[in-house]
């Protein structure tokens, strides 16, 4: 017995970077994992067969999150899968955009907010019939919500977004046994952050954090496993920063 066996769980953005590292922590943990990917089929297909031949089982599902039905249309299959019971969701999928504020578009700024905010929240909504007594809701915040790092104004609003949700349906879902939280990661050496592999984007990111090293995928999926299992039990509306103690 592993901690999360016998549990399902949904991850969105599953076919690369934290999603898929993501994926893979719970599926060794025993979950049942719905690998979701917007239209990587091809990565997400690699996720899935990996978690199998490993001994875990796994499912692809595809949706893209940035149009208004995304969220439904995903929620629609999730629930063809596991029925009436969904026990973890990690809404991990983002899309990131740095620009000066006097460069930012509205097209970028809708986008921003439609795969980050109007996502996770109608995904929560369109899942909630399946989410029940003990199910762990886990969204992805950033250090972008609590601290100003680079020119990212309009992806650090959509997270500041994700943190005050946290708060607001851990209120609102508590009285049904449903917790909900979310990891706030600092920089992460994946497609999102690939400054991080540059000299300078080296040096800005270690000059912030205590621990010097860039962050992998795989440091955050830790984080993850435990808000999802049982061990967290009594953690409820939290914002975990998992940043190696980025701007303390
Ligand atoms: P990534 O770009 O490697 O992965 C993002 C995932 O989201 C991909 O799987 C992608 O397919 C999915 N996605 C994007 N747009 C989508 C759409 N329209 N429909 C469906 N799926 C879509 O980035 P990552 O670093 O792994 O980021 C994962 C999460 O972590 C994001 O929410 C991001 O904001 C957050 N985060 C990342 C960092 C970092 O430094 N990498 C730091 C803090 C927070």
């Amino acid at each position: 017995m592993t901690t999360l066996t016998g549990k399902t769980a949904l991850v969105t953005g599953a076919s690369r970077g934290i999603g898929r590292a993501i994926a893979f922590a719970l599926a060794k943990q025993g979950a049942q994992v719905l690998v979701h990917y917007g239209s990587a089929q091809k990565e997400a297909d690699e996720v899935v067969n990996g978690i199998r031949s490993a001994g875990g089982r796994a499912e692809k599902v595809g949706a893209d999150l940035s149009v208004p039905n995304g969220a439904h249309e995903l929620a629609r299959q999730v629930r063809q899968i596991v029925g009436d019971r969904l026990d973890i969701l990690v809404a991990n999928a983002g899309v990131s955009k740095a620009a000066p504020i006097e460069e930012m578009t509205t097209e970028d700024f809708d986008k921003l907010f439609a795969v980050n905010v109007r996502a996770p929240y109608f995904l929560v909504q369109q899942l909630l019939p399946a989410l029940t007594q003990g199910s762990s809701i886990i969204f992805t915040s950033s250090l972008a919500a609590r601290a100003a790092v680079g020119n990212i104004s309009a992806y650090a609003a959509t997270k500041g977004a994700i943190s005050t949700l946290v708060k607001q349906f851990a209120s609102l879902l508590g009285g049904r046994g449903i917790r909900v939280n979310a990891i706030a990661p600092g920089v992460v050496e994946t497609d999102m952050s690939n400054f991080a592999k540059t000299d300078a984007g080296r040096d800005f990111t270690l000059g912030m954090q205590a621990l010097k090293r860039v962050a992998q995928p795989e440091d955050i999926a830790g984080a993850a496993v435990f808000l999802a299992s049982d061990s967290a039990r009594w953690v409820t509306g939290d914002v975990l920063s998992v940043d190696g103690g980025s701007k303390l």
